[in-house]
Parts: structure tokens; C-alpha cells; sequence
């Protein structure tokens, strides 16, 4: 097991990781780092000097080969997708044509959901599954919802995403697709992310708290990590995507990105200054933060050196992904980096990106989504301004592409729409706002799911959450299952049979004989042939009876409908 820490911003406190927490217990805090036992990977022994690029020679070409200082504590909750160790790309048309010859690009489109935000959903959704979580609510302008709902699908975790009415409806498909259920608000980003906060509250769900919390900081760390890895051999000539190189590992003079909340900056640079603390670079980046002109609170702010944000109200652009018009303490930790390190804010107007995004796939084959145009624009305009000069080591990320999934696939009914007036967003607690929330969750059928295997309550419950409104509980043995059905009286049992402790063939009987209980249909799963003498014992009472990696999603669901009165 590896142990962390997790310290709090606003007030320094500092305690081991146990479980997640919203707020610092000390002082209320709600931004929250964390922070490792650097020396256990890093240390000197008499003569010997053993450095962390050393410890990483065990582990492969993803995200996880930096494992040693991410918030997980058993490799057995990792769930992955294969994110992360993206190519560093070097722009060579782009750099010919600008006359800068050492611009890369960090190829984040070639993540497993076409977005950086893979890396995101790799960690967060790992530490819910070690949590024990199996249910989340988010907030997202489309990439982290995406994300999110792909890694949530192979977790088993059942996935509310709350996203404006104007992310493209290609996105919200694809979040569909995964199984997730889409509430689609007629409102802006901001508010969005209230109604999601009110939602998760009022149905006590876990809110997945964006950069405040733990996770989403340090999965952004690993671009850090990647690019000082991969740019070391870059400079010396070597392959970037070669593992292990001795080359030094070296940080860029600029990273330049298309910000939104903030997130991909902050998290970058926890990553370069931990690997300037353990002495592997001996620089830090400038910050190149662009945002579109319709939307640019934190440029506001910085041209008038101010350490909070100028809060946009109303976002006028079309480039939803970057619509982020409160960005709160992100920005503040932002402007306190830039002072420190160096660094810009840059605006550009919508079309100033989509030109760049005709360049950048003209120049160097790179088709990228408009957001991730931003930044390109941005690098474009400080070029020009001298701001960056032609010597220096610039990474641009190229956060993200879009795959629309296609129409036939999903069709058009897949969002719960939600129409929020403006009174009930600014004034917060209306009755109308309550109520729509309470209906947009009308899960009735409450269904428990009696099964000892870890996985296959999983796989089980996953067909579950994708398909329907279910409640659904979960016993992971006979005596705890039975107490369950007893207790909330389910519309549905599905029941595994061997079992230590009391089987199902024993729950069955149980259940037949109580009153209360004996209407309730069972649909038994099983890994066990049966023999005679056990079918007859289930006869006339079970509903159906599946064997284990024999049936299909909709063999099950067929049953369930069957079994379940309408
Ligand atoms: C989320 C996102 C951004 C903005 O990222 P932050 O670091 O959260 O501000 C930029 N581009 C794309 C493609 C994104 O998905
Ligand atoms: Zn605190």
C-alpha cells in the first residue's frame, strides 16, 4: 500500500488520506492537495543516490508509470483505459513557418476519449472505485463528461453528468453512449454546476468537486511529468516516446493552454515544482493561459493586476468547452504562479481560433477541437507580440478532438431536459428548482443484488444503471442479503447461489415462506451447473435463472422486465 497526505491551501493543515473529504476539517477549506513521501522514491544511502527516475523503470508506457506519487493506494483499483504517455510531437511546419524550431505539442487528442481530460477521469474515477463509491454526480462543458462517463462504464459506477444546453449534441451522444444519464440545463456553465451541487446534495450522491479536490490536480500533474521525461530525450535527440532514457529530464520554457476552470495549468505546474523539489528539472515553465475574448475572466483580472478574477456573467462565445466565466480560487492560484515564474494571460477572439485551427491542420496534419484552437491562436499572438521569443522551448497542449458518435447510434430523445428561469439560478433555493430536481431522478423500482463475487455484482449492476431508472442495493452474502430484502423489500431480487455463509437456495426458501417477502420474483445468476435435484428446489420459484458469462445485457433485461410488474 502507498500512503498520502492531503494538505489544505487556505490554512496549511495537514493530515494522512483515510477517505475523501469536501472541506478541510480544520479551518473549512475547500481546496485540497496532496502531498507524498517523497524520500521513500528519492533518498541518498551512504554513496548511493537513488532518484525516482530509477523506481519508475518497473512500469510502462501510461499515465500510471508515475504511481509512485498519484492518490491511490492499491494498484488493484486502478481502472484504465491505456491514458496518458501521449506523443510530444515536434510542430516542424508550424515552427519553419513562425521561425520558432522548438515548438511541441503534446498530442492530448490521442487520449482514450480524444481529450485531456482522460487523465482526469483515470484518477478520479480510480480513487471512487477504492472509495467504494458507486455513484457520481458532474459538471462539464462536454470533455469531462465524456471522460467521465467512458471510465465510470468500465468502474461499474452509475454517472449523473449535468451539462449547458449548448454543448454540442455530438457530445452529449457520446456521454449517452457510455450509459450515463445526460441532464442537458438550459443556463450557463456556472449554473450548471450549482444545479448539479443541488442535486447531488438533495439525493446525497458524491459530487465530484473539479480542481478543488484531489485527484483532478494530480492527474494533470502527469502531463508534467510526461513532457519533462519526453522533452530530456527530445533534446537530446533521442525518441521521445522511448522509456527510460538517461537523458535529464527537462522542463519547457513556456506551457501554453486553452484555460477554462483553470484546471490543466494548476495541475501542470504541482507536477514541475515536485520534480524541481526532488531535483530532476532545474527550471520552471511560464504560464501561457489563453481564453476566448467572449469569455475571459481571468485576462480581465490580469491586465488589471488583480488577484481575483473578473467574473463573466453571460459567456459570448461559441467555444463552450472554455465557457467558464467563475473560475474562482483556480484563478487566483493562477495569477500568484505567473507573478512567480513568469508567464501571460492572453485573449483571442472566436475567429482569430478558428483560423488557427485551419492552420494547425493545414501545417502539421493536427486536427484539433475548437478549444484546443485557442491555445494555438494564443501562441500565434504572443509569437507575434515577441512575448515568446524564437530560442526558447515551447509545449503547447493540444487538448482535445472530437469523434461524434453517429446519429443513428443514439438517437435524438437521449437528454432529461431541464429549463431553469433566471430567477431560480440567481435566488438559488426556488420551489420550482427543487421540484424539477426532485423529478428529474424517478427511480421507483428498487432492485438488491445478493452476490458474493466482487465482479460480477458489478457487471451486474452495471447493466442495471445503464438501462434503467433502478434503485439498487447491494448484499455481499446470504445473511446481509436477506436482512436487506427484509429491510427495504425490494420490487426484484437478483440472486447468486453459492455463497458462504447462508446460499441462495437457502434465501429462496426463506423467502417463500414469509409472507412478506414471498411475492417478491427472484432471477438467480449462477456460476454452478445444476443438478436435478437443485432445479427442482428452484422450481416455481424463481423467475429466471442465467448462467454467468453466458447471457447478455438484454437477456438479463428481458428477464427483469418479465419479472417486474408494470
Ligand atoms: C477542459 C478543456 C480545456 C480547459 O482546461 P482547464 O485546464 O480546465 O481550464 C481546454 N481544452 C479542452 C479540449 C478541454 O477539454
Ligand atoms: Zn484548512
Amino acid at each position: 500500500m502507498r500512503a498520502f497526505s492531503i494538505t489544505c491551501r487556505a490554512c496549511g493543515a495537514q493530515r494522512p488520506f483515510t477517505h475523501p473529504i469536501a472541506a478541510c476539517p480544520e479551518c473549512g477549506g475547500g481546496w485540497l492537495d496532496a502531498v507524498y513521501e517523497y524520500g521513500r522514491y528519492h533518498h541518498t544511502e551512504g554513496l548511493n543516490t537513488y532518484r525516482w527516475p530509477h523506481a519508475l523503470k518497473r512500469y510502462g508506457a501510461s499515465l500510471w508509470r508515475y504511481r509512485d506519487l498519484l492518490p491511490l493506494r492499491h494498484d488493484q483499483n486502478i481502472v484504465t483505459l491505456g491514458e496518458g504517455w501521449t506523443p510530444l510531437l515536434k510542430a516542424h511546419n508550424l515552427g519553419l513557418m513562425l521561425g520558432h524550431p522548438n515548438i511541441y505539442i503534446k498530442d492530448e487528442r490521442q487520449g482514450p476519449t480524444g481529450s485531456f481530460k482522460d487523465r482526469q477521469a483515470a484518477i478520479a474515477v480510480s480513487a471512487l472505485k477504492e472509495a467504494s463509491i458507486t455513484e457520481a454526480v458532474v459538471a462539464s462543458t462536454g470533455n469531462v463528461a465524456i471522460a467521465y462517463s467512458a471510465y465510470c462504464a468500465r468502474a461499474g459506477i452509475k454517472l449523473w453528468v449535468f451539462v449547458p444546453s449548448s454543448v454540442p449534441v455530438e457530445k452529449m451522444r457520446e456521454m449517452s453512449l457510455y450509459g450515463s444519464e445526460v441532464i442537458k440545463v438550459t443556463g450557463t456553465y456556472d449554473q450548471t454546476k450549482e444545479i448539479a451541487a443541488q442535486f447531488a446534495t438533495s439525493k446525497n450522491i458524491f459530487l465530484d468537486r473539479g480542481i478543488k479536490g484531489i485527484a483532478a490536480k494530480e492527474a494533470m500533474k502527469t502531463l508534467a511529468f510526461e513532457v519533462a521525461e519526453q522533452l530530456g530525450a527530445a533534446m537530446a535527440g533521442d525518441d521521445p516516446m522511448l522509456l527510460n532514457t538517461p537523458r535529464p529530464w527537462r522542463a519547457p520554457d513556456w506551457y501554453v493552454q486553452a484555460v477554462s476552470g483553470g484546471l490543466g495549468p494548476v495541475g501542470v505546474m504541482k507536477g514541475f515544482a515536485e520534480l524541481n523539489d526532488l531535483g530532476l528539472i532545474d527550471t520552471m515553465p511560464k504560464l501561457a493561459n489563453v481564453q476566448p475574448s467572449g469569455c475571459a475572466p481571468m485576462i480581465q483580472a490580469f491586465r488589471q493586476d488583480r488577484a481575483t478574477a473578473v467574473n463573466v456573467d453571460d459567456p459570448m462565445t461559441d467555444i463552450i468547452t472554455l465557457a467558464t466565466g467563475k473560475p474562482g480560487e483556480a484563478y487566483e492560484v493562477l495569477y500568484e504562479l505567473t507573478k512567480r515564474h513568469g508567464g501571460t494571460f492572453e485573449a483571442v477572439t472566436d475567429t482569430e481560433a478558428f483560423q488557427a485551427l485551419r492552420v494547425v491542420a493545414e501545417m502539421d496534419g493536427i486536427s484539433v477541437e475548437p478549444a484546443t484552437a485557442v491555445a494555438f491562436a494564443g501562441l500565434f499572438k504572443l509569437i507575434r507580440q515577441d512575448v515568446i521569443q524564437p530560442h526558447e522551448i515551447v509545449v503547447v497542449n493540444c487538448s482535445g478532438h472530437t469523434f461524434p458518435v453517429e446519429k443513428q447510434i443514439v438517437g435524438e430523445h437521449f437528454t432529461r431536459d431541464m429549463h431553469v428561469s433566471n430567477g431560480a439560478s440567481h435566488h438559488g433555493r426556488s420551489e420550482g428548482l427543487l421540484t424539477a430536481l426532485e423529478e428529474l431522478d424517478d427511480r421507483v423500482q428498487r432492485i438488491a443484488i445478493i452476490e458474493d463475487n466482487a465482479d460480477s455484482a458489478r457487471l451486474v449492476r452495471r447493466i442495471l444503471q445503464a438501462q434503467g431508472d433502478f434503485l439498487i442495493d447491494e448484499a455481499n452474502d446470504g445473511i446481509t442479503g436477506l436482512a436487506l430484502i427484509q429491510r427495504t423489500r425490494p420490487n426484484l431480487v437478483i440472486l447468486d447461489l453459492m455463497m458462504p455463509g447462508m446460499d441462495g437456495f437457502d434465501i429462496v426458501e426463506i423467502m417463500k415462506h414469509d409472507r412478506y417477502l414471498s411475492n417478491i420474483p427472484v432471477i438467480v445468476i449462477t456460476a454452478k451447473e445444476l443438478t436435478a435435484v437443485e432445479r427442482e428446489r428452484l422450481d416455481g420459484k424463481i423467475k429466471g435463472l442465467l448462467q454467468k458469462g453466458t447471457f447478455m445485457d438484454s437477456d438479463l433485461l428481458n428477464d427483469i422486465r418479465q419479472a417486474l410488474p408494470t
